[in-house]
């Protein structure tokens, strides 16, 4: 009888809070495919040997990263050196680098020493609107397909300006968006340096700190590496890639049917509540009035334009570069580091149901990117904490720069 309540509070235990995965030995392998046959051999043993891409590939004789479990690391290398793809080994111990990521001691408000919560984010968002209400004024898209609210804040110094719409974290685990944005947020609002006061004040900014609030709130207490919504729709595995799931020319390119992959589309357009409820909220803001368009992500130091389903140029590419080397340039001037620029077709890879296809198609906001931030694979999603605030002074510059461009040829 004792066992039978022992076992039994096991079981509850277990149902109230899962245990974090732990990812202790996890190799990170960048891979250099340079023959049709390599990537053939790669996608077949994708699902046997537990293989997680970082980084896609793209086209021959570019790299990938990829992890795999510490159990299929001798098979793995075996496989790499029959079929001769080239590969360094970028990640020795992932688990080292989650442990790195976790903060030391936490002081209580908002600092970017470290990465925050999705409860002390939206409380930090919540105590904005009281230090600055004539400024900002917060809103809500909706509720996530677990209940959390998808907050976002509006700062705005006066009428009559164009704005800026910017949603970050719809991929959960790359954290180190929502933690720059935040900070670009304090910037608006507290900085006197005279080109952040220009920006602030003659912009009207959109911002959603998190998007994907159920994914974000997963990927910090059970598995770091998760990535989709957390919507199971009966399938055999649990979420949707959101950045797939917007209906425009929804999975007509560079997203997949089958629920275990990484960029599942999901089961119809905006099938993702967080998604469908973005679109409408957007919708709802007058024409003519958002100009430009930020899907922030990470990694990789891009800043990609549509399309994203064809490598057919769209009508306002031209603008789109122009305003990206804007962003590219400045912060390169002043940091060093280098991001390219060009459409996610011809950049990265094909893609469609993504947020700026959307934004561009559908609404008709003319300047739409995604912007994936640091790095090039060195730590990937598990940036290290002392290069938040970095990274996030290098996308302010960059922001600078992009707003000045946008000016230039009159589309704010
Ligand atoms: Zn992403």
């Amino acid at each position: 009888m004792r066992i039978a309540i022992g076992l039994l509070l096991i079981a509850l235990l277990s149902v109230s809070a899962e245990e974090p995965l732990r990812f202790d030995n996890y190799k990170v392998y960048k891979l250099f495919i340079n023959e049709d046959g390599q990537y053939q051999s790669l996608k077949n043993i994708e699902k046997t040997f537990k293989l997680n891409f970082w980084k896609e590939i793209r086209s021959l004789g570019e790299d990938c990263d990829v992890m795999v479990p510490p159990e299929k690391v001798l098979d793995f290398e075996k496989f790499l050196q029959k079929s001769s793809i080239g590969y360094n080994l970028t990640i020795n111990n992932v688990q080292e680098l989650i442990d790195n990521e976790r903060p030391k001691a936490r002081s209580a408000g908002m600092e970017w020493t470290d990465y925050h919560s999705l409860e002390e984010i939206h409380a930090w968002v919540e105590s904005l609107a009281q230090r600055f209400p004539k400024q900002v004024s917060l809103f809500s898209i909706g509720k996530s397909f677990e209940g959390r609210n998808i907050k976002g804040l509006k700062i705005s110094y006066k009428p009559g300006n164009k704005a800026v719409f910017i949603e970050a974290n719809i991929h959960a685990r790359e954290w180190i968006t929502s933690a720059v944005i935040t900070y670009i947020i304090d910037e608006l609002l507290v900085s006197r340096h005279p080109a952040v006061r220009d920006i602030a004040e003659n912009i009207d900014w959109y911002i959603i700190p998190v998007l994907n609030v159920d994914g974000f709130v997963y990927s910090h207490e059970v598995d770091r590496m998760w990535r989709k919504s957390r919507q199971g729709h009966g399938n055999k595995c649990i979420g949707t890639d959101m950045n797939r799931n917007f209906g425009f020319l929804w999975m007509s390119a560079g997203a997949s049917n089958d629920s275990c992959s990484e960029t599942y589309a999901g089961p119809f357009a905006q099938s993702e509540p967080e998604i469908n409820q973005l679109v409408d909220y957007v919708q709802a803001l007058p024409d003519d009035y958002i100009k430009i368009y930020i899907s922030l992500h990470s990694y990789g130091q891009y800043v990609l334009s549509p399309w994203g389903h064809t490598e057919e140029l769209p009508p306002d590419y031209d603008a789109m570069m122009h305003v990206a080397k804007g962003y590219a340039d400045s912060l390169k001037r002043r940091y060093g580091t280098v991001f390219t620029y060009g459409s996610s077709a011809l950049t990265l890879y094909k893609v469609s149901g993504s947020g700026k296809e959307w934004a561009y198609a559908v609404k008709g906001i003319p300047i739409p990117y995604t912007i994936e931030l640091r790095d090039k694979g060195t730590y990937g999603f598990i940036l290290p904490p002392e290069q938040i605030l970095p990274t996030a002074k290098e996308v302010l510059e960059g922001f600078i720069g992009m707003i000045h461009a946008a000016r230039e040829i009159n589309i704010v």
